[in-house]
């Protein structure tokens, strides 16, 4: 198309984009090669209930170990499968990987087993007709009850529109907790929280960053954890890294973190050995 208007008129073409977009096509060529030849794993990273220090639930995050280029943050990978589709047989892949930890931690577990396992998902996949019908699939596939599975949307992705929504309420129906994730930062207005069927606010990283340097930088998360409270909602404070912020972010009515402060993404081994008591040396 912009190259229809003639030069120089409104056309943001640079051959740099270019550069990025075959990279980017490469990348998802790359990715589908890795989703078929099992070099994608899921990390855990708990989220803890400060009030006593245990554990709420887990955040799963997808790591790509390349044979040639080695580990790929998401960052870099995710905005390519999102462009190509490809996140949709990802997407599955990651829910249906997630929920079989699930079932596994509640089988070698037990009541130390994290209540709930919440997956990111994103706006392409949500938009997707039948997303809800695929989640329930899964569910039954697995053996997992909905109540133990958590998803993240970001507010930009729900106020997408109506396909969204309409799979929102779907998964509410099943019995799955609906978060969204990066609260603060999307697009979106707060009437968003009364008209989606929301149940978590995940409370972005940027807002927890100042809320330690007084005065106006932590108003906001202030405002965010009253309007929570207010409308029943719970909150997660993201990327908590230091007591500090911690302990600040209790006194503001926070109860719910996660955060290198409490944990780092771990591998689910390393998550089950922190949960299981030890027993006692002989
Ligand atoms: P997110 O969903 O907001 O996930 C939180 C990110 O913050 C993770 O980065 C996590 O490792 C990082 N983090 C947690 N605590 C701290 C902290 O204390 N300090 C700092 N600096 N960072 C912290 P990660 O794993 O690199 O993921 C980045 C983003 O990529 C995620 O943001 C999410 O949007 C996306 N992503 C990751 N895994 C998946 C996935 O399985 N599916 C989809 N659709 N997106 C994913
Ligand atoms: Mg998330
Ligand atoms: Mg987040
Ligand atoms: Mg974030």
């Amino acid at each position: 198309e912009a190259k229809n208007q003639g030069k120089g008129r409104w056309s943001s073409y640079t051959p740099a984009m270019d550069q990025r977009g075959a990279e980017q096509a490469r990348i998802a060529g790359d990715l589908r090669t890795a989703l078929d030849t099992g070099q994608l794993h899921l990390v855990y990273q708990p989220i803890v209930d400060m009030n006593d220090g245990s554990l709420y639930g887990v955040e799963a995050l997808i790591r790509w170990n390349h044979p040639d280029r080695g580990p790929i943050p998401p960052v870099d990978f995710i905005p390519a499968a999102e462009r190509t589709g490809l996140i949709v047989p990802l997407g599955a892949w990651i829910l249906a990987e997630a929920c079989g930890q699930a079932v596994r931690w509640r089988r070698e577990l037990g009541p130390a087993a994290p209540e709930t396992v919440s997956v990111n998902v994103s706006a392409r996949q949500l938009r997707e007709a039948g997303f809800a019908a695929e989640v329930a699939a899964i569910l039954r596939r697995t053996g997992l009850p909905a109540r133990h599975l958590t998803v993240e949307v970001t507010e930009t992705a729900v106020f997408d529109g109506g396909a969204a929504l309409l799979e929102l309420h779907a998964l509410k129906a099943l019995g799955v907790t609906v978060a969204l994730d990066d609260f603060g930062t999307g697009h979106s207005s707060l009437g968003l929280l009364r008209t989606c069927p929301v149940d978590l606010l995940k409370v972005d990283k940027s807002f927890v960053d100042t809320v330690t340097h007084g005065g106006e930088h932590a108003v906001i998360a202030a405002a965010l954890i009253d309007i929570s409270n207010g409308l029943h909602l719970r909150a997660v404070a993201e990327g908590v890294e230091t007591a500090e912020q911690a302990a600040e972010l209790r006194r503001l009515g926070y109860r719910y973190a996660q955060g290198y402060h409490y944990a780092r993404p771990l591998l689910p081994e390393a998550l089950a050995r922190r949960q299981v008591p030890q027993p006692a040396a002989a």
